[in-house]
């Protein structure tokens, strides 16, 4: 066994006549899945130019690096690796071992998007800091991932819980990534043309930024129902990216018990629920406020995932499917948004009937909507489940 120290002018000196380099991309990895629990394995990373520099067609990683505005700051992640036995990579440090995990799952999204037809929404090589350190003004600054929509990337904090590290899981990812596509086919036409005026600073704001959410007009509590979507529509595409509907638990995050896809359904809540929490005034109280909203926001996101992995059904294919299905839908959105971002408060059902517009519905699929959605949606959008 010979140890590669990470000297990058060595590499690139010891590849340039072979772009796979000496351990052909194989790398030991440590695999999670829900069913087997983190293994390693041999993994081929197709999409690598080079193992001592993880940047390819699929992401480009950067570890431990300062994240602005403009993307990440520094230089990509090169990991430290020891060749073991069958030219296999063996990573040499928790942080090179973390930063090729990251990149191997995105690999798999790359493939996947790819595979559904839309990766065509999205700018790649993704951008994903590993090990992120955070200064966030509510002290998260651990046991969490972010998507940036200003810098489109993703960050994966430190992680400090006993479970299973972000980084290995692929539904954390997964979940981040699809913001990214919410972002590109929702937020994004919705921040071009919106009217919402700053109350100050001259900054335009975005219509998802919930801490400066003006707490009594339309357009600020709507900017909750667009986070309840966001990331509900993002744990239904990790539960079908990974085929696990309880991918959250492994990571012992709080608050994630009650995210599995294949919970109960309930009625959606309307918009209006939002309403009474805004009685109260006073800076200290408004930031409990905020979060209790960002709680319904969740649940109700929850409830929207349950009800599409209900109706797409066990089967990986069809699940598959309806994301599809789902995610050709997402650039209709803002259209139905538009003409009631600043007029009235939006009901947490009203997406449903966008996404499954022209999706074939069974009679099981019917009683799955008359669970979740109002006597009128159901009855008014959805004439194939009348009885
Ligand atoms: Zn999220």
């Amino acid at each position: 066994m010979r140890i590669i120290v990470s000297l990058s002018f060595l590499t690139l000196a010891a590849c340039a006549g072979n772009p796979n380099d000496e351990c052909g991309n194989k790398f030991a990895l440590p695999k999670f899945s829900t069913e087997t629990g983190v293994r390693f394995e041999e993994v081929q990373l197709r999409t690598l130019g080079s193992p001592y520099r993880l940047k390819g067609a699929a992401a480009e990683i950067f570890y431990e690096g300062a994240l602005s505005d403009a993307g990440y700051g520094g230089s990509v992640a090169e990991p430290r690796l020891i060749r073991g036995a069958g030219d296999v990579c063996v990573p040499a440090d928790t942080g090179s071992m973390l930063s090729i995990a990251a990149y191997e799952i995105f690999e798999r999204i790359f493939d996947f998007d790819r595979g559904i037809g839309v990766e065509g929404h999205l700018k790649w090589p993704r951008k994903v800091g590993v090990e992120l350190h955070l200064r966030n003004p509510d002290g998260q600054t651990h046991n969490n991932a972010h998507y940036f929509g200003v810098a489109d990337s993703i960050g994966i904090l430190p992680y400090s819980l006993d479970g299973v590290h972000l980084a290995f899981n692929p539904g954390i990812l997964a979940h981040e990534h699809f913001h990214a596509h919410f972002q590109s086919q929702v937020l994004n036409p919705l921040n071009a043309v919106s009217e919402i005026i700053s109350s100050g600073g001259g900054i335009k704001p975005t219509v998802d930024d919930l801490d400066n959410a003006d707490l009594q007009s339309p357009s600020g509590l709507n900017r909750f129902v667009l986070r309840a979507w966001n990331e509900g529509l993002a744990d239904f595409y990790a539960c079908v990216f990974t085929g696990e509907p309880d991918f959250f638990t492994a990571s012992n995050l709080d608050r994630v018990s009650e995210r599995e896809c294949n919970g109960p359904l309930t009625l959606f809540a309307p918009g209006a629920v939002l309403k009474p929490q805004i009685a109260a005034t006073g800076p200290g109280q408004n930031v409990n406020i905020r979060k209790e909203m960002v709680g319904i926001a969740y649940f109700q996101g929850t409830l929207a995932a349950r009800l599409l992995y209900r109706i797409a059904g066990p089967d990986k294919a069809a699940q598959r499917q309806l994301l599809q299905h789902v995610m050709r839908q997402l650039h209709r959105v803002p259209l139905m948004v538009r003409p009631k971002l600043d007029r009235t408060i939006m009901d947490f059902e009203d997406i449903v009937p966008v996404l499954l517009d022209g999706a074939k519905l069974d009679t099981m699929d019917c009683v799955f909507l008359s669970l979740t959605l109002s006597k009128q949606t159901l009855s008014r959008r959805f004439s194939q489940c009348r009885l």
